[in-house]
C-alpha cells in the first residue's frame, strides 16, 4: 500500500485540464475520498434538499451556486465518518474567498490543507479537450471523445444512460468558462503559493503521466 503524510489535497486548474480523472486515480492510490464537487452538487439536487434547490436554481440561470450555498455542501461533506483518513478535493475552491473560508472551515477542525496541485495546460489544448467533451444524461459521468471513451458508444458504463453534449457545449461557452477561470479561480495559484502548498502540475501529457507526476509530489520526490 502506498501512503502519503499528504491528507487533504486540492486539485485545481482550468476547466477540461483533467482534474476529475486526476481526483479519482489519485483518491484510490493513496486511500483517501475523492469529493468532486460537481458529484456533490448533483447529489443534494438528487436529494431536494434546500441546498440543492438553490443549486438547481442557480444552474437554471446558467451560473454556478453562490459561495454560501457551495461552503454549506462542502462543509457537510467534510465531516462525513469516511472523509477522516483525508480528501481529494477536485472543482472546489473556485475562488479565493471559498479557499479562505475554507481554510478556517478546516482550522477549527484542527486540519488543514497539505496540498494544492495546480494542474495547467497551455489554453490551445483546453479548447481542444473542451470540445470533446460528452456528459451521461442521466447520472452526470463525464467521458471524452478522445479521453475517456465508454465501453459502449453512446451509452454510460455506469448507469446505461445516454451520452450527449451538454446542450450548452460550444466554442463560445468554453471561451467565458476560461475567462471565469482567469479571473476567479487562477488567483488560487498565488492564494497557495503564499501558503507554501503549491506544487505545479504539467496537465499536457497524458492521464498516466500526470498521474505519476502527481504521486512523485505526494512521496516528497518533487516540489
Ligand atoms: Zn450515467
Amino acid at each position: 500500500m502506498i501512503s502519503s503524510h499528504l491528507k487533504h489535497i486540492i486539485l485545481f486548474g482550468p476547466p477540461g485540464v483533467g482534474k476529475g480523472a486526476q481526483a479519482k486515480i489519485l483518491s484510490e492510490r493513496f486511500h483517501l475520498t475523492h469529493l468532486s464537487t460537481g458529484d456533490l452538487l448533483r447529489d443534494e439536487i438528487k436529494r431536494k434538499t434546500e441546498l440543492g434547490r438553490r443549486v438547481e436554481a442557480a444552474v437554471g440561470r446558467g451560473e454556478f451556486a453562490d459561495d454560501e450555498t457551495v461552503l454549506g455542501i462542502i462543509l457537510a461533506s467534510i465531516d462525513r465518518p469516511q472523509v477522516h483518513d483525508g480528501f481529494v478535493m477536485d472543482g472546489f475552491p473556485r475562488n479565493v474567498h471559498q479557499a479562505e473560508r475554507f481554510d478556517a472551515m478546516l482550522g477549527v477542525r484542527a486540519k488543514r490543507v497539505d496540498r494544492a496541485l495546480f494542474i495547467d495546460a497551455p489554453e490551445r489544448v483546453i479548447l481542444e479537450r473542451l470540445g470533446g467533451r460528452r456528459i451521461c444524461n442521466e447520472c452526470g459521468a463525464t467521458y471524452h471523445v478522445q479521453f475517456k471513451k465508454p465501453r459502449r458508444e453512446g451509452i454510460c458504463d455506469v448507469c446505461g444512460g445516454r451520452i450527449l453534449k451538454r446542450h450548452d457545449d460550444n466554442p463560445e461557452v468554453h471561451r467565458e468558462r476560461l475567462e471565469t477561470y482567469y479571473e476567479k479561480t487562477r488567483p488560487l495559484e498565488d492564494f497557495y503559493r503564499k501558503a507554501g502548498i503549491l506544487s505545479h502540475v504539467n496537465g499536457n501529457q497524458s492521464i498516466e503521466d500526470v498521474a505519476a507526476e502527481i504521486a512523485r509530489i505526494l512521496m516528497g520526490k518533487k516540489d
